[in-house]
């Protein structure tokens, strides 16, 4: 009886009560893809949300505690969290997650990085000394990155480690459908002329063949001004023949773009960046539908 009573008791226990692993992602496409990864094995959290900033947030102390208890922390990397990760590993001091340990997982060197200067000048503004970080907007940069990702959580996890080869088989299937799919669906924007807010996109445009002809911003992570508008209203006159689309991310104030959109004509379109950033993007497969079926809209 008493046995009886203990079975129905786990059975009403949430899945993630029972994690083997559990992973603090700085960013919601990581825990995205770190629950297509590891299904009811892991329990995820994201330190950021798709409507904030993520190369600026503020180490709170729920994430240092998140980070204390984690045994995997997983990150664009590239330096893209540098004004707040190194603060947040520190006061957590869990030396199961420290850098270059099996613990911490840096997404974007699983990826060839675009955009590597070739010499580094902070007074150029963020640029992304490692290349551009925004390595999640190609879905061919996400299958590379899930087979490391992948292998990693069998590592951490070698009692389970079946089900996590497994559980990367079927969303590797899925994801290679998809983008099959996506790749037909996203024809006919190839060559099209994207004026980006901030540099956040340049993985996507790379796998469509879109041309990015202007930034937003003056110079990287500095915010758009009057005066850079006004040299872009120059340049793309009032009839927009310059540009086919002005594009931003949820977390950016569509000000600027509007602004010009209504000077040029130019559409403004805001497209998620990662996951939860649209009210279709409840997972990796619908960023990227809805991404796509944003920009097809305009076209
Ligand atoms: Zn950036």
């Amino acid at each position: 009886m008493k046995r009886l009573f203990l079975v129905a008791l786990l059975a009403v226990v949430p899945a993630t009560g029972l994690a083997e692993l559990r992973i603090f992602a700085c960013e919601p496409e990581w825990a995205a893809l770190a629950e297509e990864l590891g299904g009811d094995l892991v329990e995820v959290s994201s330190a950021t949300h798709a409507l904030q900033d993520p190369h600026y947030i503020q180490a709170r102390p729920s994430l240092i505690s998140r980070v204390r208890r984690a045994d995997l922390v997983i990150c664009s990397g590239a330096q893209l969290e540098i004004g707040w990760l190194p603060k947040l590993l520190g006061k957590a001091n869990n030396p199961d997650v420290r850098p270059g340990s099996d613990g911490f997982f840096e997404a974007s060197m699983w990826v060839s990085r675009l955009d590597i200067p070739e010499s580094v000048d902070r007074a150029q503004g963020d640029i992304h000394p490692q290349g551009n970080p925004h390595v999640q907007v190609n879905p061919h940069n996400i299958a590379t990155i899930a087979i490391g990702l992948g292998e990693r959580l069998a590592r951490l996890d070698p009692v389970n480690g079946d089900r996590y080869v497994a559980l990367s088989d079927n969303f590797q299937h899925r994801w290679a459908a998809a983008i099959e799919r996506w790749e037909k669906m996203a024809e006919p924007l190839e060559g099209k002329r994207v004026i980006a807010h901030h540099k956040s996109w340049v993985y996507l445009e790379d796998w469509l063949g879109l041309e990015e002809v202007a930034n937003l911003e003056p110079v990287p992570g500095v915010p758009p001004t009057a005066s850079h508008l006004a040299e872009l209203l120059a340049r793309f006159g009032t009839e927009g023949q310059g540009a086919d689309f002005i594009i931003r991310a949820p977390y950016q104030s569509d000000k600027a773009s509007n602004w010009l959109s209504e000077k040029t004509g130019i559409p403004a379109v805001m497209l998620p960046l990662t996951v939860g950033g649209s009210e279709a993007a409840t997972d990796l497969f619908g960023m990227f539908d809805d991404i796509l079926l944003r920009l097809l809209k305009h076209q």
